[in-house]
């Protein structure tokens, strides 16, 4: 996972949970030969300075267009958002959306909230924390689940992206289904059956 800032910590909690093996990522070496890819929340400006300082936007970008499975939650979507307005940002625009930063107010306004999904156990709720607000999605997103009506989970490819944050709840379905895409990615590239139950993802 990437490790430069935010709750790459509790991610690392929850994909252990699930039976991944974690690593964290802080230089570009560490991504060599992950299975898988978290993006954490925190501060997207802030990650955004030191992908800069680390000088990981290039090879960031090389491994999230690689075609291993993605985990993007809250400033991570942001990253990987095609459009970012409240300020316009720089982004890798590899998720067809348009997102609006702190787009449900501020700190006062963060919660949990029921998520309405076909794909989601019933009841299943998301924590939103200053969270992103997608206005637009653009051909090629899934919209998994939405909160009212808002899209707040989807899907492009192998990227799967939140708006609020599965880490904060241990064996929370989204994690869930990321750590299957993992392990089948880990086991579709031939690492076989010891390295697809306990596959490297890099959070
Ligand atoms: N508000 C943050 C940003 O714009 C995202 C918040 C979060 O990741 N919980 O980067």
């Amino acid at each position: 996972m990437l490790a430069l800032q935010g709750d790459f910590a509790e991610h690392e909690a929850a994909l252990r949970h699930c039976g991944l093996r974690c690593r964290q990522v802080r230089r570009s070496a560490d991504l060599v030969g992950l299975a898988g890819l978290v993006l954490p929340g925190g501060e997207s400006t802030t990650m955004l300075k030191l992908l800069d300082v680390e000088q990981m936007w290039q090879p960031l970008g090389a491994a999230l267009r690689s075609g291993m499975p993605v985990l993007a939650t809250c400033a991570g979507l942001i990253l990987l958002a095609e459009r970012v307005e409240n300020p316009n940002q720089r982004s890798y625009g590899l998720l067809p959306v348009t997102v609006v930063r702190n787009g449900y107010g501020r700190q006062y306004h963060s919660g949990t909230f029921a998520l309405v999904s076909d794909v989601l156990p019933p009841g299943t709720t998301g924590t939103f924390i200053r969270a992103p607000r997608i206005t637009h999605t653009g051909p090629g997103c899934e919209v998994l689940a939405r909160r009212d009506d808002d899209p707040v989970l989807v899907r492009s490819g192998a990227i799967l992206a939140a708006c609020f944050h599965p880490e904060l709840a241990l064996g929370h379905p989204v994690t869930a289904r990321f750590a299957a895409a993992v392990r089948a990615h880990a086991g579709a590239a031939g690492r076989g059956a010891a390295a697809a139950t306990a596959a490297d993802c890099g959070a």
